[in-house]
């Protein structure tokens, strides 16, 4: 079998077995493929096992990979840091936004999605690890930020993303991801439509799984190690 095929049976084996472990059906967690960096013959190869959900970081790489692969019936998820001046190519090019990280750009993608598709998912991403350095609403912001932004036209609000602080402690990476379940939680007080936790990714899928993660987010365990960024 080749390594793509190979790899990507193997995740959804760790997925069954921690779903077991939790007493959750695997039916509720989705993989979503982390293509960058990958060429669009890896993407072809994920397609051919199945694979349809795709993550892409960087709007300038994706769009010619999107454009190759249009022959295919792929969903494109954006999950890297969003520019202003991109939020227009960012709503008509994907399906799924899980990086949005302010309203005013929830705004943006709102007003730029052409009203002939249908509404552009989006993730609110939150700074779980608390890292000045990373991106994210704060926590104490995120409630606010949900209820203005459920309220746009063009965009449905489905739930939040996290990216926790590395790390190899399993408890860690449980804490880090039982935050963000417990804001989603408090979040369905007021916006019970909310369905979405996008967690995880290949070193800690299995502790996202048992906190409740819906998307796992998976590059490396799938595509194997990438090349750094110049
Ligand atoms: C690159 C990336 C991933 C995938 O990470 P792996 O460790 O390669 O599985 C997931 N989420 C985001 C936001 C990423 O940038």
């Amino acid at each position: 079998m080749a390594s793509i095929e190979k790899n990507i049976a193997a995740i959804h084996q760790r997925m069954a077995i921690s779903a077991a472990a939790c007493g959750r059906n695997v039916a509720d967690i989705q993989l979503l493929a982390v293509s960058k960096t990958r060429p669009a013959s890896d993407i072809r190869a994920a397609i051919a096992c199945g694979q349809r959900d795709f993550g892409e970081n960087y709007l300038q790489e994706a769009l010619p990979k999107i454009e190759a692969l249009a022959d295919e019936s792929i969903c494109w998820h954006y999950i890297g840091p969003i520019q202003s001046n991109k939020t227009r190519a960012i709503a008509n090019s994907f399906d799924w936004v899980h990086s949005v990280d302010r309203i005013k750009t929830a705004r943006r993608l709102g007003q730029q999605r052409d009203p002939g598709k249908p509404p552009l998912n989006i993730c609110l991403q939150v700074n779980i690890s608390g890292e000045a350095s990373k991106s994210g609403f704060a926590a104490a912001d995120i409630g606010t930020a949900a209820v203005e932004i459920a309220t746009l036209e063009g965009l449905v609000l489905r739930g939040l993303m996290g990216i926790p602080r590395p790390t190899a402690e399993v408890l860690e990476q449980r804490r880090q991801f039982a935050l963000l379940r417990q804001l989603l939680e408090s979040l369905q007080q007021h916006l019970p439509e909310l369905d979405t936790l996008s967690m995880g990714m290949s070193a800690d899928m299995e502790a996202a799984i048992l906190e409740g993660a819906n998307w796992l987010r998976i590059g490396t365990a799938i595509f194997g190690p990438r090349p750094a960024r110049p």
